[in-house]
């Protein structure tokens, strides 16, 4: 199996406090992971570690075939390599994090034209296919805040997959959203699931989870305490604090 993502013995501590102890994980291509746990567990501290958007004090990261270890110098050799490292991701945050100056559109078109000085005629081609992809090619010349938190959400999904990612990283993308909305951003998480896209999710939709990942990871207080298939963890949990947790959420 190709691995995409390798998490080897991470740590993040904020001044005094240990968030992260040990964190390893291996996502393999092609894998659905969701990760669930109690609000402060790590789970965004693990998403922000995997792509440096937080320094992990100890451990190493690799991304596809960019490997960064903690605690290095930040010299230039490191940055561009965390800046390649980054690129195999795309991020989709719980507040959208649209640009709010340019329409759905500029916002798909942006990263390829930018980063990968992509001619502005193939990027605006990629970005209206995009848009297609999560039903939004009727909207995509309206700005953000002409948009509900779906369809800004599913911008953010096109935004990130412009930028052809290895792996999809979700940090609770439905969270902010009203209830009637949540279902539209997950319809298109699951179509590109089932695309055979790479994807970590942390989320609370225990439906999401039970019918789409291959991997639960449950965390607690810094550690993963426990993984399984969906089933075993949704039928079967061995620990005590999954048995609670999935008891309290229910
Ligand atoms: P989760 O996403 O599981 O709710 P987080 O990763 O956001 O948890 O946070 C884990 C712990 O780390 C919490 O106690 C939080 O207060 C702390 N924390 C997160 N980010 C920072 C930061 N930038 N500075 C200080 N403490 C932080
Ligand atoms: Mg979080």
């Amino acid at each position: 199996m190709e691995e995409v993502i390798k998490l080897q013995d991470i740590k993040k501590s904020f001044d005094q406090i240990t968030v992260l102890k040990d964190i390893n994980l291996t996502v393999n291509k092609r894998e659905v992971v969701v990760i669930m746990g109690p609000s402060g567990s790590g789970k965004s501290t693990l998403l922000r570690c995997m792509t440096f958007l937080e320094e992990p004090n100890g451990g190493i990261v690799k991304v596809g075939t960019k490997e960064v270890k903690s605690g290095l110098p930040l010299n230039k050799k490191r940055k561009t390599t965390i800046r390649e490292l980054r690129q195999n991701t795309g991020f989709v945050f719980q507040q959208f994090n649209l640009f709010p100056h340019k329409t759905a559109l500029e916002n798909v078109m942006e990263g390829p034209i930018v980063i990968k000085k992509m001619e502005r005629d193939k990027a605006k081609e990629k970005a209206i296919a995009l848009l297609t992809k999560v039903g939004l090619v009727d909207r995509m010349d309206h700005y953000p805040a002409k948009l509900s938190g779906g369809q800004q959400q599913r911008v953010a999904i096109a935004r990130a997959l412009s930028m052809e990612p290895m792996v999809m990283l979700y940090d609770e993308p439905t969270s902010a959203l009203d209830p009637e909305l949540v279902r539209e951003v997950l319809q298109v998480m699951k179509d590109l699931a089932k695309e055979g896209m790479t994807m970590i999710v942390v989320t609370h939709e225990m439906s999401f989870a039970r019918d789409v990942a291959d991997r639960i990871i449950f965390m607690d207080e810094g550690v993963i305490v426990e993984e399984g298939s969906s089933k075993q963890i949704f039928n079967n949990p061995r620990e005590e604090r999954t048995q609670r947790f999935l008891q309290d959420v229910n």
